[in-house]
């Protein structure tokens, strides 16, 4: 089995990105988000270990590149914890360095910075995921993930490295991360040029973790998804209502600070003033 697939080969209608390739160096994740989407079909996701044969499969398969976006990771973050002393992602940085591609990094962590010496030698961009700006609202929720605090200062530390630099504030739960604004202001101070924000979907598995962790909250979305909610494949979305009121609420903000904006898998593309995925910054001088 190929180790570089193509991104959402199945070319989903709620998905706006570019075509682009992807792959993970690790299957599952020890960052433990209870929301996670990845933990409903990947056994075991949270016993997170690398990929078999990753580095000889890597270097036969960098080399038949020719100049296409590579998005490390999409079904799992290429800095878990086990990363720092593993080192497998930045050997797989490595040997990209030498191969033909765009890179386009998809972490929570602050170990990304470790491995800015090798990203500025190629065309490189870091979507870094910060959903709040509350370290204790993070911490019940991506409980071994680097905390908010963390990962503003990575924000900020990478874009002082000159590295491309874009925020995903996802997923958006209603009653919990549902007012960005001052996270919004804060990144506009840092520099950000890029937002892509998405609302939490229910799949049975990550409901039945947040329900556990944050019993009074979830009995107020129950009305909000399970009454008013619709169906999307095999999630249940909010009310379409309410998901263009919490994403405009983002977009109206971002543009007040000269922030660009995309959704992800809303089914409001009309709302994206950029590519949703925030990979327009790798087209624009560093
Ligand atoms: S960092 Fe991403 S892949 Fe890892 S547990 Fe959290 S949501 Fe899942």
């Amino acid at each position: 089995m190929a180790l570089i697939t193509p991104f959402d080969p199945w070319h989903s209608k709620l998905c706006t990105c570019p075509p682009k390739l992807t792959f993970n160096p690790y299957t599952g994740c020890d960052h433990k988000c209870l929301y996670c989407y990845a933990t409903s079909y990947i056994p075991k996701f949270y016993t997170c270990r690398p990929k078999k044969d990753l580095i000889p499969k890597l270097k036969k398969e960098a080399a038949k590149l020719n100049g296409e976006i590579l998005s490390i990771a999409n079904s799992s973050d290429p800095y878990p914890n086990q990363e720092a002393e593993k080192g497998l992602t930045r050997k797989c940085l490595e040997i990209l360095t030498q191969s033909n591609c765009k890179v386009q990094i998809i972490t929570k962590s602050n170990l990304v910075t470790r491995d800015t010496d090798l990203l500025k030698k190629m065309r490189s961009t870091v979507s870094l995921t910060i959903t709040t700006d509350n370290d204790e609202t993070a911490k019940i929720i991506e409980p071994h993930a680097p905390s908010s605090t963390a990962r503003l200062k990575t924000a900020e530390s990478l874009i002082a490295h000159g590295i491309l630099t874009s925020i995903r504030i996802d997923p958006i739960i209603p009653f919990l991360n549902d007012n960005p604004q001052q996270l919004i202001k804060t990144l506009a101070t840092i520099g950000i040029k890029h937002i892509t924000a998405s609302t939490y979907k229910i799949k049975p598995d990550n409901w039945q973790r947040l329900t556990k962790a944050l019993p009074k909250t979830t009995e107020k979305l129950k009305p909000l998804y399970f009454e008013k909610g619709e169906k999307i494949s095999r999630y249940i979305y909010l009310p379409k209502d309410l998901r263009f009121k919490l994403m405009k609420t983002i977009r109206t903000t971002a543009d007040n600070h000269g922030i660009k904006f995309g959704t992800c898998r809303e089914d409001l593309s009309h709302m994206n003033t950029a590519t949703c995925d925030g990979s327009w910054l790798l087209s624009t001088p560093t």
